[in-house]
């Protein structure tokens, strides 16, 4: 099997995966966005995903992300940053992302809205996720913001220049059932579209829980491993 025959069989497994959940929530699978995330593998495969029609990929380090990006200008895709994303990395991170998943602190929302207005021209604002914990408050190191700081900073996402609240994001808890997670999401999702009606996106669901995330309302779930296969360790 050709890399790209495996590619379009794993995309197929995984649009069959998210129909048969938005099939027993009851939801429409037009609702939801499948994000590919490519962290660790090569440029060549991004191409062969955007020409199996993929248009939104995603990467959790800048380092590995930029030159990837680069190497895939010609394709008509949509990055996203789904990790931790230090201040200094922003500039940086801004010239391929147009969504930023993991914005969880006041800092990051002022680096980022300071490079989106520094670069200038007729540029989309950045699309803003604020990251939210679901780990106990004693978990510590994982990112995410505590939910009760949802709502402030996602009030200074919608003031900074440059930038736009797209909705919300987070990442099932380690050990734990991902279900109960999920709705505890679903309900800060449910306050933050409260506040902020254009704030539809609820990020949530990787290959291992993506069904759990559809159930409790996702709109755009990341997958890896189930697309692209299991990852080597980065050793360096
Ligand atoms: C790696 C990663 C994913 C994809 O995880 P898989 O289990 O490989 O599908 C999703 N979200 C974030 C934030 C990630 O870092």
């Amino acid at each position: 099997m050709t890399r790209e025959e495996e590619l379009a069989t794993n995309l197929k497994d995984v649009r069959e995966k998210i129909a048969d959940a938005c099939e027993r929530a009851g939801r429409d699978p037009q609702e939801i966005t499948l994000v590919a995330v490519t962290k660790t593998f090569p440029a060549s495969d991004v191409r062969l995903l955007a020409g199996l029609g993929i248009t939104e990929v995603a990467e959790n380090r800048d380092q590995e992300a930029g030159p990837k990006a680069a190497e895939c200008r010609d394709l008509p895709l949509n990055w996203h940053f789904v990790g931790r994303l230090q201040t200094n990395k922003v500039k940086s991170a801004l010239k391929y992302a147009g969504v930023v998943h993991s914005v969880d602190r006041p800092k990051l929302v002022s680096a980022l809205s300071a490079e989106a207005v520094a670069r200038g021209g007729p540029v989309e604002p950045v699309t803003c996720l604020v990251q939210v914990s679901l780990d106990p408050p004693e978990a510590d190191g994982r990112g995410g913001a505590r939910p009760e700081d949802v709502p402030g900073i996602a009030a200074e996402i919608v003031e900074a220049p440059g930038l736009a609240l797209g909705g919300i994001m987070a990442v099932a808890p380690l050990g734990e059932d991902p279900g109960p997670a999920f709705e505890r999401l679903a309900e800060l999702t449910k306050e933050l579209r409260a506040a902020h009606p254009d704030a539809t996106i609820m990020s949530a669901g990787m290959s291992g829980d993506l069904a759990e995330a559809i159930a409790c309302g996702a709109t755009h779930v990341r997958i890896g491993t189930a697309l692209l296969g299991g990852r080597r360790a980065i050793v360096r």
